[in-house]
């Protein structure tokens, strides 16, 4: 069956044709690690895990890029504004050398590699950091600057968009919309205002080039490793929608002006997690972490679950409540898996059909969500089908349905918990009444809790 995929370089949704039989290749932008990823950054990555297991559920084989930002990135996505790396050493007091930048690199690099563990995100083949291929960066300056699409100012040296008429084609961008001081601060050097840094200079830090001193800029990196692990042009390419009026264009304008050809054929983006007030972002201080959640007993799979609910081009406001009750629906989930966990099933071919139907509409896993649950009310199928089937359609969902634990230990909604509490206080004092009065709401809100030597243990029913 076609996989069919939005692409925003044409506005349309298309049928996916791989550039090689039964392969993908697909690369994805990576976090700046200057600090830990916020839910809307993970969303990004969800989104690509999803594709990936699609494309896997359709047979192909996957070769898959997140990379690591770790210099270059300037405050804005345009060319103003601190390094983002550099404002990490200030704020953590470290000097300021590539060896502390590297360090702190390092350090939120492990903690995004927990972040997707903990959401079932499976590793890309390829994690390359932006410090490991400076020299591919300089490597396409340079035909760049032979090509006569790049030139010089006092702090650094620019593209110029004026040479690249197809410049702002992703998303239809306008240029005369582009004001100097709107999108880009005022740079009275540039010759465009759109026109953007290849390479930085710096009296201090950063690395030797044929230019003086300095670092990368931030979209040259991704053209570098993008074509590194998959060569150019590759099949997918994908990022939040924030990448495309800026990012994105500046990719396309400078790989495709150095080596002549398309830099990717689809491009896909993701809509944002916004906050009940606007943009969530680490600059406004609202953005929330997986571990905040998890401090208010909320597991990153039920994160994963709730983001599932929603097509991944449409907006969602974040809210708790809402994730909440996607936990609990993922409990119920858990607990339908073990009561019918039974060797031996057969997945149920109208059920896969259909699942496959709707995942294979550019990703509409609220529908693929729906079809589960279907199944799950489907008491014609028997419980060894049904465990089969749901298990199959994991391989897309990423739930991890058939590991119960994952959830019941740790994440139990704090309520639960106070109740089970409450009842072990009830038993001490020897209030049975009570204590079984507590039992029964436990259980009523979809939990069993059993007395241990230690205390108790509550799980899902
Ligand atoms: P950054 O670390 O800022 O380069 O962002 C990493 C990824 O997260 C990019 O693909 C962004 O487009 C994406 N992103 C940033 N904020 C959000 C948000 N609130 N919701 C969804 N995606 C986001
Ligand atoms: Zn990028």
């Amino acid at each position: 069956m076609d996989i069919k995929l939005h692409n925003t370089l044409t506005g349309t949704t298309e049928v996916f044709q791989p550039l090689q039989s039964g392969a993908v290749s697909m690369y994805h932008c990576g976090p700046t690690v200057y600090d830990r990823a916020h839910v809307g950054n993970l969303r990004s990555y969800v989104f690509a895990d999803t594709l990936r297991r699609v494309c896997e559920y359709n047979g192909y084989k996957v070769h898959q890029v997140i990379n690591i930002t770790d210099v270059g990135h300037l405050s804005s996505d345009a060319d103003d504004g601190e390094d983002k790396m550099t404002k990490a050493l200030n704020r953590l007091g470290k000097p300021l050398s590539l060896a502390a930048m590297r360090e702190v690199g390092t350090t939120y690099f492990e903690a995004f590699k927990n972040d997707l563990g903990a959401l079932n995100i499976e590793p890309p083949q390829e994690f390359p950091r932006a410090t490991d291929t400076i020299d591919d960066d300089v490597n396409i300056i340079k035909i760049l600057v032979d090509k006569g699409y790049a030139y010089r100012t006092t702090d650094g040296l620019y593209f110029d968009i004026a040479k690249f008429p197809a410049y702002g084609k992703l998303g239809g961008i306008k240029l005369s919309e582009q004001r100097d001081g709107a999108r880009v601060q005022i740079n009275a050097e540039k010759r465009q205002p759109a026109d953007f840094a290849l390479w930085k200079l710096h009296p201090t830090l950063g690395w030797d080039s044929p230019w003086g001193k300095g670092f990368p800029g931030w979209h040259i990196e991704c053209s570098a490793m993008s074509r590194k692990y998959l060569g150019q042009p590759f099949d997918i390419h994908t990022g939040g929608i924030d990448h495309i009026p800026t990012h994105h264009n500046n990719e396309i304008a400078q790989s495709e002006a150095a080596f002549g050809m398309p830099l990717a054929r689809y491009w896909l983006h993701n809509a944002f997690i916004t906050m009940p007030n606007g943009k969530m972002a680490k600059s406004l201080g609202n953005s929330l972490t997986l571990s905040a959640l998890a401090d208010m007993s909320i597991s990153p799979l039920a994160f994963r679950y709730w983001l599932l609910t929603a097509h991944y081009r449409s907006p969602v406001q974040m809210s708790l409540e809402a994730i909440r009750a996607a936990q609990q629906a993922l409990i119920r989930l858990l607990a339908v898996a073990s009561e019918r966990s039974a060797a031996g099933g057969q997945i149920h071919s109208a059920y896969r059909q259909k699942f496959l139907s709707a995942v294979n509409d550019d990703l509409n896993l609220p529908q693929a969500v729906a079809i589960l649950w279907e199944l799950i009310k489907d008491r014609q199928v028997s419980d060894a089908d049904t465990y089969a089937t749901m298990l199959d359609f994991d391989r897309v969902l990423g739930l991890d349905l058939a590991h119960m634990p994952r959830i019941a230990a740790e994440d139990i909604p704090l309520e639960i918990k106070a109740l089970a509490d409450a009842r072990q206080e009830a038993r001490l004092s020897k209030d049975w009444t009570k204590a079984d009065a507590l039992r029964l709401e436990i259980e009523s809100r979809g939990f069993n809790v059993k007395d241990t030597a230690e205390g108790y243990d509550v799980r899902p029913r």
